[in-house]
């Protein structure tokens, strides 16, 4: 049994976004309450740029340092259209680096914060239900373990082995895309477009790559690669068909060969691979009530711009300020709507939702400009400034 079952702030999911906000309400002087379903951290690379913007968002947090130090900073990005066309972007020397960085070890450097901070995540605790109790929610939590079976050789079984009913005056839904918290919330999703499929390989390149993400557009969509350090890196191709990952280092020399014209690095082993759908969603509202999205719960776009998880830790650092302004009586609740309104307006900037451009647009964006801004690994002020350099004034709201 849990010892105080009434908590201010559930957090529901360890992925990056909830240890970020349970890290930073716990810095901000909350005790706040996490639990995360599985066992442990993802173990993949998954997401693995952090865009100038977080950078800064995660500095505000003192987490800054660790992921320079840990990660590889990045400053240019090469474009290369279907022409044969090269663009290359720079950012401005003033703005923090993009930084590449496994998911796997941001989650380690935000675990390490979480418990110098003195917080922990609730393993193996899953939110099953959601109700409501004397003007607080109350958060039903299985919590798992390993049971034996009892047979001559040892069989271990994942089982419910107790229930709790949590109270709590705020619950924050950063668990995920199958949110739980969305669903039992009643939160809307709005479709904007349809799903589209994308491959992922870790791999190693044969020599020492540089620091730079490289982007190839074409009619089969758009492949990219980052560098991860040394000689690790990332591939990622956009394809509406099924390319299979049998094979894989076959599968992805052809690849690269077909859709990544003057990469000669070569491919020297490939560590994991995997396939996704990925949809473009956005949920119509991030608060209601005392129930609070953030991230993937909250949205969702194309992996190869990293907007999701990005968008998600800005919106973390946001709503922490919020959140411990609201327990501490310096803000009122509406502040939680103004971080709903306020997330929705920087997803649909990011994304171009809505917003419509000004002035001349060159005659290479006809068909790369949608695929493009869709991966470009940068939001605010240095995408803006990305945007100028590629002889784009930003968007503004459309009608
Ligand atoms: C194979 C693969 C490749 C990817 N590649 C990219 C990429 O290249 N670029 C990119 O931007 N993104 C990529 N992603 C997506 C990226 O991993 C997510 O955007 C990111 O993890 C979102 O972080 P989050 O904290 O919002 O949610 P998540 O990391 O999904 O964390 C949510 C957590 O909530 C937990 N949870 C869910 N329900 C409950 C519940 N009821 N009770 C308790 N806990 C719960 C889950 O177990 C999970 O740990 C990839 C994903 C996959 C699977």
């Amino acid at each position: 049994m849990f010892t105080d079952p009434t908590v201010d702030v559930l957090v529901v999911g360890a992925g990056p976004a909830g240890l970020l906000t349970t890290c930073g309400l716990r810095k901000a002087g909350v005790n706040p309450f996490l639990i995360e379903q599985s066992s442990r951290t993802s173990a993949h690379a998954y997401s693995a740029l952090l865009h100038s913007e977080t950078v800064d968002a995660l500095d505000t947090l003192g987490i800054g340092v660790a992921i320079r130090e840990r990660g590889l900073e990045i400053r240019r990005i090469q474009i290369n259209l279907p022409a044969g066309e090269i663009i290359d972007l720079e950012l401005d020397r003033n703005a923090s680096p993009i930084v590449a960085l496994p998911q796997s070890s941001l989650e380690e450097i935000l675990l390490s914060a979480l418990q110098e901070a003195g917080s922990r995540v609730h393993w193996d605790h899953e939110l099953t239900d959601l109700g409501e109790t004397k003007g607080l929610v109350a958060a039903t939590v299985a919590e798992h373990g390993e049971v034996p079976q009892g047979y001559p050789v040892l069989a271990l079984r994942r089982l419910v082995i107790r229930e709790h009913c949590l109270k709590t005056r705020w619950i924050v839904g950063a668990d995920g895309y199958h949110s739980t918290v969305r669903r039992m919330g009643g939160f809307g999703i709005d479709h904007s477009g349809a799903a589209r499929r994308f491959w992922f390989f870790e791999a190693e390149a044969e020599g020492a790559l540089e620091p730079l993400v490289r982007l190839w557009i074409n009619e089969d969509g758009v492949a990219a690669l980052w560098p991860l350090g040394g000689r690790s890196c990332r591939w990622t191709f956009e394809s509406s068909g099924s390319i299979g990952t049998t094979g894989a280092e076959a599968v992805l020399r052809s690849l690269v060969r077909r859709r990544a014209p003057g990469y000669t690095s070569g491919i020297a082993e490939i560590k994991w691979s995997a396939g996704g759908l990925f949809e473009s969603r956005l949920c119509s509202v991030f608060r209601k009530g005392r129930h609070v999205i953030v991230s993937d719960a909250a949205h969702l776009g194309d992996p190869i711009g990293t907007q999701s998880m990005n968008a998600g830790l800005q919106e973390a650092v946001d709503l922490v300020g919020r959140l411990a302004g609201l327990l501490n009586g310096t803000y009122d609740e509406k502040t939680l709507d103004q971080y709903s309104t306020h997330s929705i307006r920087r997803w649909k900037n990011l994304t171009c939702h809505d917003l419509k451009w000004c002035g001349e647009v060159p005659a290479w964006a006809a068909d790369s400009l949608e695929p493009l801004l869709r991966s470009l690994p940068a939001s605010g002020e240095p995408r803006n400034e990305f945007l100028r350099q590629l002889g784009l004034a930003p968007p503004v709201a459309a009608g």
